[in-house]
């Protein structure tokens, strides 16, 4: 692994409309949350916005679809190979920036690098295609002299990316795989906090040639302006908190303009233990394995991680107990030691949010596990280390705050519930979540319980003993499957492998005679389902 060099901290350069520019104005700070050195600088003062749009959308959008979906996939490919090759610098920046274990890097790394490999099949598989048809030719006269057939065309416009903190790898990647694949050039800003970690890729990725100027466009600092040169064809993703995504989806963009807006905000997501998992069995234990899992990896800084543990109320004591004995052994402290499991929060404010959410859920909640005297491994009280701390609500329906406080770190809630229907509304009371995972001893029973979480969830894990060395994992956001939810998660669709495109592309019905329809299969293919 190659360290970070100690000199003064760069200013990191925008690429905007092909080129490399620094901000003018002041610089915001990047530092390591654990030594709380600086550890880079940005700003995006100064840019020429209007340049920077019109050159991704009128320059760099055609040139991407001058080419089909089968050799832009072929980009994906290359970009796959160039990340590869710089793997080791970016888990060094990921330690320093993030304040993150190798195992958590991976999660963001690897992470993106596995998506984007899997979007770089899924498109080679369309092979020349320039067009994507939904469905066959459908007749509206009676001679079938006249019809209709529904295209896709890759929107014409740039896919806008706000990022979150948390993931600053996969964050870009898993969002730039499915737009560049439809041919939409992409403008990325990265949350200040760890920008550091995509500037560097965009960086790698530019140098390597292997996309259209301007296809790539990264503005580190300040977002102001951006929505503001967001037109009608425009896709704007936005991941962060639904208090950010509220004020955004005031902005004339969406409320005037119309441009598509993709919400992925925070979520109060669930793992539930079915009535049949005592504490005897092998469900009770992938329960207990899954819950520590989510409050620690990435120090619980997953839009996906597990927030509230439902448990019959009779395995309450016995829930907390496993839960709590296994939460003593997670050594916290500088990811640069090798005994530690869990690093840092990504900053301080992050820490004071994180004990703030604490202290405000602890007026309904009983604290089970107590993370606020622990010792970290090389690190002080100043560094940005929050140990794990379980509460506990004994009846699940008492509670108001567990339900709707998303604290975005090593926090989760034991909640204990009546019978399984109360448990189903405890879980929908999240207002709409990224996902919920049901343990049992018995996949036919969950069923049920899998149809109506997903009423209220854009994703459902349901574990048994059977899939124990097969499973995903509650809070790994697979490509195959769809991530979002709706409601307070968002109401955003991403992944869920092609139907990711979908996002970046207009849906049209080209009426009119037999033989235009038809001419429009050629180079065409039909969009997988
Ligand atoms: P945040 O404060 O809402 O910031 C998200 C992004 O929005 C950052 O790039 C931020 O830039 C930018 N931003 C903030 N205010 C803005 C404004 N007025 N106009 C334009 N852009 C603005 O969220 P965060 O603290 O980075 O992320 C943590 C949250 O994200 C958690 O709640 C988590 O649940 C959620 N999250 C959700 C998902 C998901 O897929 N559903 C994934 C990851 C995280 P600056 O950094 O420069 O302020």
């Amino acid at each position: 692994m190659t360290s970070i060099p100690h000199h003064a901290p760069p200013l990191l350069e925008n690429h905007v409309a092909g080129h490399w520019v620094a901000g003018n104005g002041p610089a915001t700070e990047l530092k390591d949350p654990v030594t709380g050195d600086t550890l880079a600088r940005v700003s995006s003062a100064g840019l020429d916005l209007d340049a920077t749009f019109a050159f991704a959308r009128d320059t760099a959008g055609p040139a991407l679809r001058a080419l089909s979906y089968g050799a832009r996939a072929d980009c994906l490919f290359r970009i796959v190979t160039t990340l590869q090759a710089h793997r080791d610098d970016y888990y060094a920046i990921a330690q320093a920036n993030s304040g993150t274990t190798t195992n958590d890097s991976a999660v963001d790394i690897d992470g993106a690098i596995y998506t984007l490999g899997f979007y770089a099949k899924q498109g080679a598989a369309l092979g020349d295609a320039m067009t994507l048809l939904d469905g066959p030719a459908v007749p509206l006269a009676k001679d079938a002299s006249f019809g209709v057939r529904h295209v896709f065309r890759p929107t014409p416009g740039v896919a806008l990316f706000i990022n979150a903190f948390n993931f600053p790898s996969w964050g870009l990647w898993e969002k730039a795989a499915p737009a560049l694949l439809a041919g939409v050039p992409v403008i990325v800003k990265p949350a200040t906090a760890t920008a550091w970690l995509t500037q560097r890729m965009v960086a790698d990725v530019v140098a390597a040639g292997i996309l259209p100027a301007g296809a790539l466009s990264v503005i580190c600092g300040s977002a102001d302006g951006l929505l503001d040169r967001i037109g009608a064809f425009d896709v704007v993703s936005f991941t962060g908190s639904a208090e950010t995504a509220a004020t955004l989806k005031r902005h004339p963009a969406f409320t005037e303009r119309s441009a598509r807006f993709n919400v992925e905000a925070d979520s109060l997501n669930s793992a539930l233990l079915m009535p049949d998992a005592s504490p005897d069995t092998p469900a009770f234990e992938q329960f207990v394995r899954e819950v520590v899992r989510e409050m620690t990896v990435k120090s619980g800084q997953k839009c996906t991680a597990i927030r509230r543990a439902f448990v019959p109320a009779e395995y309450f004591d016995a829930a907390a107990s496993a839960i709590s004995a296994k939460l003593a052994q997670v050594v916290v402290g500088d990811p640069r030691n090798e005994t530690v499991k869990m690093g840092a929060l990504v900053s301080m404010a992050q820490k004071r949010s994180v004990i703030d959410g604490i202290a405000h859920l602890r007026a309904e909640a009983e604290v089970l596990f107590d993370g606020a005297d622990a010792v970290f491994v090389d690190a002080g009280p100043d560094s940005a280390c929050v140990a794990p701390t379980l509460l506990g609500l004994r009846e699940g329906a008492a509670g108001q705050r567990v339900h709707d406080t998303e604290v975005f770190g090593p926090v989760a809630t034991l909640i204990g519930y009546r019978d399984l229907p109360q448990a189903l509304a405890l879980a929908k009371r999240g207002q709409g979540s990224l996902v919920a995972s049901l343990f049992g001893n018995d996949a036919g029973a969950m069923h049920g319980p899998a149809l109506a979480l997903a009423e209220a969830h854009g994703r459902v894990h349901a574990i048994d003993p059977s899939v124990a060395k097969t499973q995903t994992g509650h809070g790994n956001v697979m490509p195959m499957s769809l991530h979002g939810g709706p409601g307070r998660a968002g109401g955003g669709e991403e992944l869920g492998g092609l139907r990711a495109l979908r996002l970046y592309h207009q849906r049209a019905a080209v009426q009119g005679p037999a033989a235009l329809l038809e001419a429009l299969t050629q180079n065409g293919t039909q969009m997988p389902q």
